[in-house]
């Protein structure tokens, strides 16, 4: 049988010595080897929470391994030479969508936990978290969105939010202006949330808010914020879960809790969808980890490789286990080796502001580690 041609259109191949330089700039400047002391300094409270989150709508790839690794080496980092006792807590977002469709010119979904697509991708995440409790010693949590919603402070925080509605459906959905708080139908053989929250209706009373939600085939109905069960059945969009998860871990007494997402999440995001909405005491740690990058500098998406078939050279170049966990683990590929690299960002932290490409990354499982070059 003919080998089918790779779909090549344009190759720019260079030269170059294997050597990463790392320069300094911006945080790196600062931090460059001074990081997990002035993290130790700011968590005041008695434990310290990496919280971590993912949507579990494949199987995971490169890029959110490393997020994952970078929790638990700071977490390791933190325990071991901090004597801090330190806890990963991993969001699982099973209220992302799963399926998606347009009905009279508005948008609806089924959430994972609802369609239980995220079922078969769990195993390799929890497969992951152990090899990383297991290398590092530090211990970790998995909650579910209605475990998140079920704990302590959320009905307060989320009140807040629903108060300031005016302001904040404006800046988290410019298009529709609307708060994106959904609810799937309660009926078991539908699930359809209102994707943007345009049908919501948010009433008062003296026992506290009910939201109206619409469901387009079966009409109206109610969950009220002083019902805990009703409030676990919330479904919130990324920005909403973001400032409530600042306001909600703000208000733990105990902890002292730090977020740790990938790169694209720094900067504008932030500043605008953030932290002009919350208060300095809500203003909880946020640590970027290095983004993985293709060809062109943009970061590796799971979702345009399992949906939309992007990244055929990566087939082709047989790469593709740094897109999926199930593949990479088909190939007989080691998490150690990731493991041994980032360990070496957190013990030489210069390391840890900046990208890195998928060139890099593989370079690694071939070994070919690049040597380390110029940092300052
Ligand atoms: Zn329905």
């Amino acid at each position: 049988m003919q080998k089918e041609t790779p779909n090549i259109k344009a190759t720019y191949l260079i030269k170059h010595d294997n050597v990463a330089h790392h320069p300094l700039g911006a945080a790196s400047y600062i931090f460059h080897s001074e990081l997990i002391q002035h993290i130790n300094l700011h968590c005041t409270k008695n434990r310290i929470m990496l919280h971590i989150g993912t949507q579990p709508n494949s199987s995971p790839h490169i890029g959110t391994i490393i997020n994952f690794a970078v929790a638990f080496f700071l977490a390791a980092n933190l325990q071991q030479e901090h004597k801090r006792s330190v806890l990963i807590s991993l969001d699982i977002v099973d209220t992302a969508p799963s399926e998606q469709l347009t009905i009279d010119g508005l948008r609806y979904q089924r959430s994972l936990r609802f369609t239980r697509e995220m079922d078969k991708y769990m195993v390799d995440f929890i497969e992951i978290l152990e090899s990383l409790k297991n290398r590092t010693g530090v211990e970790y949590q998995i909650r579910t969105q209605s475990e998140f919603l079920g704990g302590p402070h959320i009905r307060s925080a989320l009140s807040e939010i629903i108060r300031d509605r005016e302001v904040l459906g404006p800046s988290f959905s410019p298009n529709t202006k609307n708060l994106a708080i959904r609810a799937a139908c309660p009926r078991a053989d539908c699930g359809l949330a209102d994707k943007d929250g345009v049908h919501n209706v948010y009433l008062y009373s003296d026992d506290g808010s009910t939201i109206e939600f619409q469901c387009p085939r079966h009409g109206r109905f109610t969950l009220s914020l002083s019902d805990p069960e009703h409030i676990q059945q919330l479904e919130f969009n990324t920005p909403l879960r973001n400032i409530l998860r600042a306001k909600v871990f703000a208000r733990d007494p105990d902890a002292s809790w730090i977020h740790v997402t990938g790169a694209d999440y720094a900067g504008y995001y932030q500043e605008q969808l953030l932290w002009r909405h919350i208060t300095p005491e809500e203003a909880l740690p946020i640590f970027y980890t290095p983004l993985i990058v293709d060809w062109s500098g943009a970061k590796l998406s799971k979702s345009l490789y399992v949906r939309n078939g992007a990244y055929q050279y990566l087939k082709d170049n047989n790469m593709d286990y740094l897109v999926s966990y199930k593949i990479f683990k088909e190939k007989g590929n080691d998490l150690g080796v990731v493991f041994d690299e980032v360990m070496d960002w957190v013990k030489y932290p210069y390391r840890l502001f900046r990208s890195y490409s998928i060139a890099y990354i593989d370079s690694l499982f071939r070994g070919d580690k690049p040597s380390q070059g110029i940092s300052w």
